[in-house]
């Protein structure tokens, strides 16, 4: 039964028999249907759709409101009574045989980065859809009340979940988003209230779980060839401004040994940022992506230059742990050059938000029930589920990215893929309605 994946992995053997013996909620035929999704995808990718063959559905923009309309058709189609919250979060329910029980929601996103593509997200809300559609041809009625979520404008910034879980930094509705309005006025023009976004708010104890299915946007799954990704949680990002201070002075009278060149030293300094991250053990990445370097002339030794470091891990500690080592290194570079570095870290607010130990085990069981191959694998990307994770036991489902490429037209999950993950949500949602979490 664990054969695939004691052969892919055995890194992750421990966990695997740990899994709860196996599910009993579902019957054993019940799959998500590949073509239905295929035909649903490509009728949401008309929304926006641009001439690279990718679309433009920016949060609160023409094209974002007819893709609305067309998810609220679709929910209705499969059975789902549809309302919106005040911060636009579109919100299809199909009630269970027991009322008092808590809701078991599970969605995504159907807005687009610009120059976006048709699976980031849209899988996740058109394979929530399909779960009910599943279940409605089947007539299966669940205890629990289940909710279909699409939430609003997640590239812009988390807007929806964050109404959700009642943390709504109010000085993002004056933010001017990519589709020209601030996020305050897109919220009033997708129909919700920037005023009331307190009545958006989920409680704890109305929720069961959240689960959400997602492309990987990486290239793990597709490389390895593997169905299914048991995401162990979104990883935490911190950033930091780098300053390393050197001495301006004429670049054709100052011989070379009495330099304080600021950019010589970032350069060895970026040199070891990669080096320390690509030699300790785990996961964690650390990234330059930005340098700027004063006066910045041909002619004048750089006397300040300012870098942006990134570090993210599944692990605040680990995080640190990497940061201390990098800050070490780059005291050893600045002291050799006489050009002392500075940090000032940049409050991105994004801890990292590990998923349930209990839905990983269940959506593991799920996938390998189902005959698909599976791993464990933390998520370098943002997600809704990482607001979610803070209200309730929260799962992440990854399908995988052709070539790991994502926020691009040539964004492509194939249907099969699309269903597999689909499925093992349906699975998941049964096992945890029969009791999974308790
Ligand atoms: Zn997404």
């Amino acid at each position: 039964m664990f054969r695939q994946a004691i052969v892919l992995f055995n890194s992750v053997l421990v966990s695997v028999f740990l899994l709860p013996v196996t599910l009993a909620a579902a019957p054993a035929d019940l799959r998500a249907n590949a073509d239905r999704m295929q035909q649903h995808i490509k009728a949401l990718s008309a929304f926006g759709a641009n001439a690279d063959g990718g679309v433009d559905r920016i949060a609160f923009s023409e094209a974002d409101l007819a893709a609305r309309a067309y998810i609220r058709d679709l929910m209705r189609a499969a059975g789902l009574s549809v309302r919106m919250d005040t911060a636009g979060n579109i919100i299809g329910r199909r009630e269970g045989s027991e009322p008092d029980l808590p809701v078991i929601m599970f969605g995504s996103h159907i807005d687009s980065v610009p120059g976006g593509g048709n699976y980031d997200g849209d899988v996740g809300v058109i394979g929530a859809i399909e779960v009910i559609q599943v279940l409605q041809d089947n007539s299966i009625r669940t205890r629990h009340p289940l909710e279909v979520v699409s939430f609003t404008d997640e590239e812009g910034g988390l807007t929806g979940s964050r109404a959700m879980i009642g943390e709504v930094d109010y000085r993002m509705l004056s933010v001017v988003s990519h589709s020209g309005m601030t996020i305050g006025e897109g919220i009033r023009t997708v129909g919700g209230d920037p005023n009331r976004l307190d009545l958006a708010e989920r409680k704890p104890a109305e929720l069961k779980a959240f689960i959400e299915l997602h492309i990987e946007q990486g290239a793990f799954l597709d490389a390895e060839n593997i169905d299914i990704g048991v995401v162990e949680g979104i990883v935490g990002i911190r950033w930091w401004d780098v300053t390393v201070e050197g001495f301006a002075n004429h670049a054709g009278t100052t011989p070379m040994n009495r330099r304080w060149d600021a950019m010589v030293t970032a350069a060895e300094y970026i040199l070891a940022v990669n080096r320390v991250a690509t030699s300790m053990q785990g996961e964690q990445v650390a990234t330059v992506g930005k340098i700027r370097a004063m006066p910045g002339a041909p002619n004048v030794i750089p006397g300040e230059v300012v870098l942006s470091l990134e570090i993210r891990d599944l692990s605040a500690a680990k995080i640190q742990r990497v940061f201390d080592e990098i800050r070490r290194e780059g005291k050893r570079i600045a002291d050799a050059r006489f050009t002392p570095i500075r940090y000032a870290e940049i409050d991105v607010a994004s801890s990292p938000a590990p998923t349930d130990a209990r839905m990983r085990r269940i959506i593991a069981a799920a996938a390998d029930e189902l005959g698909l191959s599976f791993k464990f694998m933390p998520s370098g990307a943002g997600h809704d589920a990482q607001d979610m994770a803070r209200i309730t036991p929260t799962g992440m489902i990854f399908v995988p990215s052709a070539k790991g490429i994502s926020h691009s037209p040539q964004e492509f999950t194939s249907a099969q893929d699309m269903a597999n993950g689909a499925s093992v949500l349906l699975w998941t949602v049964l096992e945890i309605d029969g009791g999974g979490l308790d």
